[in-house]
């Protein structure tokens, strides 16, 4: 629609905005501390996958590090459209086609009642998910899943799956409220689970 901002320019990279849906309420989601200031992130209408795909490809993309999906919602709520976008992004054959970064709450199984993770190979350079806690109290305390504790399960499974399929699987925490042993124990557990761990800073 009028006015919706698909593609966005973000700390040198290129990010995509594909969805508002999401099935987690994280008490920190920028979504519901200033919805108002998101202007044309809050999309009136989503685009379709064929308008995202132009989007992306009207871009000289020589000086973006990455093309990430993020956007204001969870992108795997559109894994069939995103894996379709990834497919013809590199079909086009572009020189200056960029690496390609997926953030997630890592519910995309959930989500689509499928396990998504072999589908990402190939497609994606790089995963990011949302860790939020070291067990399952705390993560249900921060990002309160739709799914209920199915929801901690469910990324736990991901960023395993994850780990098989992409060369890059980071998981992170957003620095909120947590202490530095938490941190640890969320170091812990993502090293476990196959990943790279990163604190990112909390931006509320
Ligand atoms: S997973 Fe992301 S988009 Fe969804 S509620 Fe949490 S912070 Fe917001």
């Amino acid at each position: 629609m009028k006015g919706d901002i698909i593609t966005y320019d973000y700390y040198g990279s290129l990010y995509i905005n594909m969805t508002n849906r999401c099935d987690c309420h994280c008490v920190f989601c920028i979504r519901d501390q200033d919805a108002s200031a998101l202007g044309g992130l809050w999309l009136q209408e989503e685009p379709t996958k064929e308008a995202v795909l132009e989007e992306i490809l009207a871009h000289d993309l020589t000086p973006y590090a990455e093309i990430v999906f993020c956007g204001y919602g969870e992108p795997t709520c559109r894994a069939d459209d995103l894996f379709w976008i990834c497919d013809q992004l590199h079909a086009a054959g572009r020189a200056d086609l960029p690496p390609i970064r997926l953030n997630t709450n890592g519910h995309g199984g959930l989500i689509n009642h499928r396990d998504i993770t072999p589908e990402l190979a190939g497609r994606l350079d790089a995963v990011s998910v949302s860790l939020n806690g070291s067990d399952q109290e705390e993560y249900l305390r921060l990002t309160r899943p739709g799914a209920g504790e199915k929801g901690w399960q469910a990324m736990l499974d991901f960023v395993r799956g994850a780990a098989q399929s992409v060369p890059k699987v980071m998981v992170s925490i957003v620095d909120y409220d947590k202490s530095p042993q938490e941190i640890e124990a969320c170091r812990k557990l993502a090293e476990d689970l196959g990943a790279i761990f990163r604190v990112r800073p909390f931006a509320g």
